[in-house]
């Protein structure tokens, strides 16, 4: 059987936006290698979560990961919070008539909270993709072109690979996007948010002790002072997942290391405004905790691709994490990629460019817009945003509003739209 494309694709990165396109892409009988500098896939120990957007893109871009995510996803534990995103809660407020923080605002959407284990999520996604199409070990070091209009991947352990087009799915420090934008670009490089976040899982037997089986078993956000922690259940009501947040006026340390090791009692000196119950929460964490530091492409990039290369994913689009939806929207751009690269006009290497000129245009502005709302919504979160401060009818106005257009879209259309776009530029009626 004759190849449908005449042409192969290489992903750089298998994160999640490196994995779910390579699952998209195979599927769609496009040939492609994953590249990816591990020995082997792996993901952090923490929870994330997806809003209805990124669910929709998952279903685009294979049933199979959408179900992937149904095995491994954990909703609010109580059916009267099925559709709740998060409980908002003023961390300084007294606590109710029956020992729970009392509710300053919910937000709701179609989907409610879905919460996963990042690593159960890869298990899972990982057995969509034959083994035998990925290189492990690789790391990119630059990009050049042989004499025939191949693209050449330099690795670290000096080997070169050929490719038709490179799609670099290698996250916030990416080589793809330094090849793109130049490495004295502004937005070569992240940028330090300065706020920085502890993470960890607790059991959640023990965290209804703390806060009792409202908070614990049902997505919660914790709003103070520069400073916030959410927490929403995952491993199926088992664990509650916590990240605690904090902003610092200062620098952080080291620009190439994104994380430092932390102390529990530093995370409790920092807190020990909250009450007591969030304090007892917060003390069943490990005493030694990795603290994250919140870096986004707070420089936009100009453009998403140069040529045959383009960028997706966090190497893309690094955002802060306060908007829950940087995962979501990597899979959004696997999705859109794999429904372009999938098109019948795009047959040969020479249609490539069109497809990622195609990409840029109808995702660019999406997601640099993310970046900067999710800054803007994590000051909201720390009672610090200029103009709504801890007025919290404005902080739910807001998160309505910006939630509303990331989760309100319909990706099937999205990427529908896309495809007119690339066959009118495919047939010279576009610049
Ligand atoms: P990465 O996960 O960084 O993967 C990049 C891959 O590329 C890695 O496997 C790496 O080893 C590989 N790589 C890097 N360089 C090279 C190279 N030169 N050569 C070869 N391989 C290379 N998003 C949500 O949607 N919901 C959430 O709830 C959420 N919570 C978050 C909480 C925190 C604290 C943080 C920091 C982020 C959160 N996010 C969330 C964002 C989300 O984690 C990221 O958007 C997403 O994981 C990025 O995936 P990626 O595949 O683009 O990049």
């Amino acid at each position: 059987m004759s190849p449908v494309k005449d042409f192969d694709i290489a992903i750089v990165g298998g994160g999640i936006a490196g994995l779910t396109l390579a699952i998209a892409l195979n599927s769609r009988s496009i040939p492609v290698t994953l590249y990816e500098q591990a020995a082997s896939f792996g993901e952090i120990g923490a929870g994330v979560s997806f809003s209805p957007n990124a669910v929709q893109a998952m279903k685009v871009c294979h049933q199979g990961i959408y179900e992937a995510f149904e095995t491994v996803c954990t909703r609010n534990l109580w059916p009267s919070k099925e559709k709740v995103w998060f409980d908002y809660v003023d961390a300084y407020s007294d606590v109710t008539s029956d020992g729970v923080l009392a509710t300053a605002f919910t937000i709701s959407n179609s989907l409610g909270q879905n919460g996963l284990h990042r690593a159960h999520f890869l298990d899972e996604a990982v057995k969509l993709f034959p083994k035998q199409l990925v290189r492990f070990g690789k790391r990119l070091q630059n990009i050049t072109e042989d004499g025939s209009g191949r693209l050449m991947m330099h690795f670290d352990d000096g080997t070169v690979a050929k490719t038709d087009a490179i799609i670099g799915c290698d996250g916030i420090k990416s080589r793809v996007r330094q090849a793109i934008v130049g490495p004295d670009h502004s937005s070569a490089r992240p940028v330090y948010t300065h706020k920085y976040a502890y993470r960890g899982l607790i059991p959640m037997e023990d965290a209804c002790a703390a806060v009792g089986e409202e908070r614990a078993q049902n997505a919660c956000m914790y709003m103070g002072h520069d400073k916030h922690i959410l927490t929403f259940p995952v491993n199926h009501g088992k664990t509650l997942n916590l990240v605690a947040f904090r902003t610092s006026s200062e620098d952080w340390p080291d620009a190439q290391r994104l994380t430092r090791s932390g102390e529990l009692d530093e995370l409790l000196h920092e807190f020990e405004d909250y009450g007591p119950a969030v304090i007892k929460l917060l003390k069943l964490l490990d005493p030694k905790l990795n603290v994250w530091a919140i870096f986004d492409l707070g420089y936009p990039a100009p453009t998403f691709y140069k040529g045959r290369i383009c960028i997706s994913g966090d190497a893309a689009h690094a955002t802060s994490p306060h908007h829950g939806a940087g995962a979501g929207f990597c899979i959004e751009d696997s999705a859109m990629l794999a429904e372009l690269l999938a098109d019948e006009q795009v047959k040969s290497r020479h249609e490539l460019e069109a497809v990622f000129a195609t990409y840029d245009t109808e995702r660019r502005s999406r997601a640099q817009w993310l970046v900067e709302s999710s800054r803007w919504i994590g000051d909201c979160y720390e009672l610090r945003a200029e103009g709504i401060g801890n007025d919290f009818t404005k902080i739910e106005a807001e998160i309505k509003k910006r939630n509303g257009i990331i989760a309100d879209i319909n990706i099937e259309e999205m990427c529908a739209r896309a495809k007119d776009e690339l066959r009118k530029r495919l047939s010279g009626s576009c610049e």
